[in-house]
């Protein structure tokens, strides 16, 4: 539509944010909030902070919310009645799919944490949207069946996860051949290394939650500072750089550079290596996504590479971190085995979480899943669901035993 002075004025882009009241989903509330005319949060959903769902609500103004349960449903609902916005609240695993795949949405992100995040995201790729994908724990459980989902639909798929993020900027613009017909010889994802990188192994079976939550470089929800203290966060995106990028698990080399300036690189047969640079904070890929491939403020400083002096490099240390070991292992037995590695990764952050296990029993329950269950091949969502839910039984059980 042309305005009055002959200038192209389109209609702000409408943004599902699933997750809204996470980390992700604040920083992306952040980015949309400096940019008025071109994007509109239209649905905005949460779990179990509904105070701060309602607040969301009053300064984004959302056609839709969503919450765990009806009776949340309810309470918020009254109160955003009160609060004189037309915002509808909807509720549970339908609601998000609802706003997830609404046709009046254009762009969704899905910043979910963990499994619960698969289905809303699902049903985003099959409604053609723009997907911007921070959940990760979805395409680690069903990546051949979401890959090909977005194989299908007219999608677009666009990394949040900064590695991943950082990587989509070094490849060419179409890389769908492969990474061999575009000259890619290997992936370098960089790691920091969490904050547990120097600490002695016999101590890490005595760090507290308030340490494994402290990282040393990024501000994230509590399960993925766990997750990035114990390299399992590096595990789960090795295997989503995988998915993404039509990589073998030997084609992803991961390397520790605690400043996180450079997040990651990509290494071409002809010598070159691309990388991506930035301070660490997520809104940059944020914004990269959003308006891709134009390019806008995303409110992140300059980098200023004379006062950080240097960048370090290291291997990373696979006995100290035994889980970003069993990730490489289920990235190479397939099948079911990167959603069991993640069903079980997720019930034993939240017993660390609880105070119910030590840091080092984390690697121990994964180890005790994998060890018992085989995995199998993947024919349908069916198959994932059934081989997280008796992960999540296996790894349960292991904690029952333990308590006895
Ligand atoms: P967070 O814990 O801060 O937020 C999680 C969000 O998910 C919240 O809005 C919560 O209400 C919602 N949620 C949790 N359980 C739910 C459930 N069962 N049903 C519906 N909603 C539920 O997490 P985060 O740090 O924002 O991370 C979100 C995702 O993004 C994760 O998959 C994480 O791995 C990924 N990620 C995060 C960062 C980061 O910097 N925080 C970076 C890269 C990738
Ligand atoms: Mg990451």
């Amino acid at each position: 539509m042309a305005c009055r002075l002959g200038c192209l004025v389109t209609e702000p882009l409408q943004i599902t944010i699933l997750g809204a009241t996470g980390s992700i989903g604040l920083s992306t509330l952040d980015v949309i909030a400096r940019h008025p005319g071109r994007y509109q949060a239209f649905a905005l959903t949460a779990f179990n902070r509904i105070a701060e769902l309602r607040e969301l609500c009053r300064l984004h103004r959302p056609r839709y919310a969503v919450v765990a349960s009806s009776d949340q449903a309810r309470v918020l609902q009254d109160q955003l009645i009160s609060d004189d916005l037309q915002t509808r609240v909807l509720v549970g695993e339908g609601g998000l799919s609802e706003v997830a795949a609404h046709p009046e949405t254009d762009v969704v992100m899905a910043a979910i944490v963990g499994a619960a995040g698969l289905r809303p995201t699902l049903s985003a790729v099959q409604a053609d949207k723009r997907v911007l994908l921070a959940n990760k724990e979805a395409l680690v459980m069903s990546g051949a069946l979401f890959m090909q989902a977005l194989r299908k639909s007219r999608a677009v798929l666009l990394p949040i996860d900064s590695e991943h993020n950082a990587i989509f900027q070094c490849l060419p613009g179409d890389y769908s051949q492969g990474l061999a017909s575009i000259g890619v010889r290997r992936i370098l994802l960089t790691a920091s290394g969490g904050p547990f990188r120097e600490w002695p192994l016999e101590q890490l079976a005595d760090v507290s939650v308030e340490q494994a939550c402290t990282h040393p470089n990024w501000s994230m929800g509590r399960k993925i500072s766990v997750d990035s203290a114990s390299m399992m966060n590096k595990g789960l995106e090795l295997i989503e750089a995988c998915w993404l990028f039509d990589a073998r698990p030997d084609q992803v080399e991961v390397v520790i550079h605690p400043q996180s300036v450079i997040h990651s690189m990509v290494d071409y047969v002809d010598g070159s290596v691309l990388a991506q640079l930035g301070n660490p904070d997520m809104r940059t890929p944020i914004a990269h996504a959003l308006a891709w491939p134009e390019r806008i403020d995303s409110g992140v400083s300059a980098l200023d590479l004379v006062r950080i002096g240097r960048l370090d490099f290291h291997a990373p240390d696979e006995q100290r971190f035994p889980c970003l070991h069993m990730a490489r292992q289920a990235a190479q037995n397939g099948g079911t085995a990167p959603a069991m590695l993640n069903a079980a990764n997720e019930v034993a952050v939240d017993a660390f979480l609880k105070g119910r296990i030590r840091f080092t029993e984390i690697a121990s329950i994964i180890e005790d899943v994998l060890s018992r269950e085989a995995a199998v091949a993947v024919h349908c969502l069916g198959d994932v669901l059934d081989a997280d839910a008796q992960a999540r039984k296996l790894a349960s059980r292991w904690l029952e035993n333990r308590n006895r």
